[in-house]
């Protein structure tokens, strides 16, 4: 049972799990029944960790200390622009340093964001492992194929932190592409066009004979569902502040609250032509509580949010036009992620690639499924599937005059390793730091730097003569790792690019303590309340047949014994379940169990006599 692999779909909005049972994909539903969990974390008052649905329900109420979207901030510095203007939206606080990666603060407690996607990783979990009733520890888990480095290595951290080994990270419209062909004997060009609630993604891939090969991949990371509230929720903001002069943005409810109703009002639309936005009492001004009403058209939406849609389409040409495709060559269109439900995003991708999307696969699960369908054929042995990805950057270093040398280049497929030779550029050089970067700019300082190193000890010689090779390397994963050899010596001074997801590999094994303590706790803690329901219920019969059992026995001695050993039977409960005392309460429900059958015993006897 342990070797079992889960395929989770870690989304911004929602996340889904899946595993292949006797060679069919399925998704795990959660307790609930839902096939989707929302990839939400709060703490309420108490400093409980509520995840899930239980967190949506409370984020109206508790928008300070919910925490949504955090895939948004993965592997990013809290002072990049698109973090600040994510921020803009959101009713939690981010701590400002000293670390670069974004922390979050509730309740007066710090969480980097790997943390808190641990928590969704982890609820995950716990779905798989009521579901299959044994533990599983091994996951693929998908992210956006324009993930960077960066944000890669920080949600393989998620996974240890949640107890997890996840054996491959995967892009997930390449996940997408694994569950459309998965079974079918096709050999097929296609596209897979992936809006989710954070990102959009397009891939192009070639599926033949079991193989899958992407050609082609692009996207952007700050491109989703949520800039389409964000447009509602400005619209409305806009507008109430034209009729009553309050910025609504000011108040952490009314913003959640706002939200919410922007993105319900979103998905309707879907469907509906118009939608319904009644919002009472969303805030008051001297004393007098004020409304919000309107009512918003498709058309509207359609023209709030219609240069994000362009937005996607120039990403699908640019895309195409460098990979050299033609559009014409491209025999389905898969689409992935709640937004493409939206019509207008489905009138779009069938104008651009003149031909109607696939139906036939489900936008909210596909992406697990292709994720459980990798971790099966990567522990098979006999497995005929094989996965060709690509690197959705190009990896480099900076030289002189700032410039960036690309050793591989975007597209390339993984895993790749690539050598280059750079000579020192001054006179009597003995040591040269190497900037690794990833991104396309020439100019190195516009693209995503992971990580630095100092090569040392070089031999004192004229410039040119000392001869530097460096060595990339991307896994599977699409994780980088860089070397760099002193060629004269040979003397290759062990480097490796890390920790680039912002957190030290201290900090994770804490976390990875702490998460297992806290899942210790939170079991101890279920148990207890179990006892306790079942004493409190004993207590409750034990105490309504009291003044039967009294009247039955009146008179006789040992009737009264009985009864006072009844009521420090429930004395003692009752003291167990002040003192949280598993122990004692587990007792009781034995000396419970005990009187309560002995009352019903006397109880039954008088009506018999
Ligand atoms: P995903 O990340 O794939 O779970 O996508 C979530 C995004 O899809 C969120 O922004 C949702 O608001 C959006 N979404 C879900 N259902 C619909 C719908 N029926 N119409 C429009 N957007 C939707």
């Amino acid at each position: 049972m342990s070797e079992r692999v889960i395929g989770i779909d870690l989304g911004t909005t929602n996340s889904c799990v899946a595993i292949v049972e006797n060679g069919t994909p399925v998704v795990i539903p959660n307790r609930g029944g839902y096939k989707t969990t929302p990839s939400m974390v709060a703490i309420a008052e108490n400093g409980k960790r509520l995840v899930g649905h239980i967190a949506k329900r409370q984020a109206i109420t508790n928008a300070e200390h919910t925490v949504y979207a955090a895939k948004r901030l993965i592997g990013r510095k809290w002072n990049s622009p698109p973090v600040r203007q994510a921020m803009e939206s959101v009713g939690y606080q981010i701590s400002e340093g000293p670390h670069d990666d974004v922390r979050i603060v509730l309740r007066n407690q710090t969480y980097s964001i790997p943390e808190i996607s641990a928590y969704v990783l982890q609820e995950m979990k716990l779905i798989a492992e009521e579901h299959l009733g044994g533990t599983v520890d091994k996951a693929v888990v998908t992210v956006p194929a324009y993930f960077n480095d960066g944000q890669r290595q920080a949600t393989k951290d998620a996974g240890r932190i949640a107890g997890l080994d996840v054996i491959r990270i995967i892009n997930e419209p390449t996940a997408a592409a694994l569950a459309y062909g998965f079974g079918k004997n096709i050999e097929r060009k296609v596209a897979v066009f992936d809006l989710g609630g954070g990102t959009f993604d397009i891939s192009i891939l070639e599926i033949g004979n079991g193989v899958f090969e992407v050609i082609s991949t692009a996207g952007d990371t700050f491109l989703g569902g949520e800039d389409f509230d964000k447009r509602i929720i400005d619209w409305l903001v806009f507008g109430f502040a034209k009729e009553h002069k309050i910025d609504l943005r000011r108040d952490k409810m009314a913003l959640q609250r706002l939200k919410d109703v922007a993105e319900k009002a979103k998905c309707e639309l879907s469907s509906a032509k118009e939608a319904e936005i009644n919002l009472p009492f969303i805030i008051s001004q001297g004393g007098e509580a004020l409304h919000l009403q309107r009512t918003l058209t498709r058309d509207k939406l359609e023209e709030l949010t219609a240069d994000l849609i362009e937005r996607c389409v120039n990403i699908c040409r640019k895309t195409l036009a460098e990979a050299d495709i033609e559009k014409a060559g491209i025999e389905d269109v898969i689409l992935v992620g709640g937004m493409t439900r939206m019509p207008k995003i489905q009138q779009s991708v069938a104008q651009f690639f003149g031909m109607e999307p696939c139906k036939g696969v489900h936008p909210d699960e596909v992406v697990a499924l292709g994720a459980s369908i990798q971790g099966s054929a990567l522990t098979e042995t006999d497995s005929e599937m094989l996965l060709l990805d690509v690197t959705p950057h190009s990896l480099g270093i900076m030289i002189v005059g700032g410039y960036f040398h690309r050793l591989i280049i975007q597209n390339t497929t993984v895993p790749t390793q690539a050598s280059h030779i750079f000579t020192t550029v001054k006179d009597n050089q003995t040591s040269v730091k190497i900037l690794v970067l990833q991104g396309e700019s020439d100019r190195a300082e516009e693209n995503e730097l992971l990580g630095e190193f100092i090569l040392t000890g070089l031999r004192r010689a004229p410039k040119s003569e000392v001869e530097v090779e460096v060595t990339f390397e991307i896994s599977a994963d699409g994780i980088v790792s860089v070397s760099a050899k002193d060629m004269e010596t040979g003397l290759k001074q062990a480097i490796t690019v890390t920790a680039t997801s912002g957190l030290t590999e201290d900090e994770i094994r804490r976390m990875v303590e702490e998460s297992k303590d806290y899942l210790l706790d939170q079991k101890a803690s279920e148990e207890f309340e179990k006892y306790k329901q079942n004493a409190e219920k004993l207590i409750d019969e034990i105490e309504s047949l009291f003044p039967r059992v009294e009247a039955a026995i009146a008179g006789s001695d040992f009737g009264q014994d009985a009864v006072k050993k009844a009521r420090s039977v429930i004395d003692r409960a009752r003291q167990g379940i002040q003192g949280r005392d598993q122990q004692a309460v587990g007792d009781s429900n034995e000396a419970l169990t005990r009187t309560l059958n002995m009352f019903k015993g006397v109880v039954a006897k008088t009506r018999v006599g």
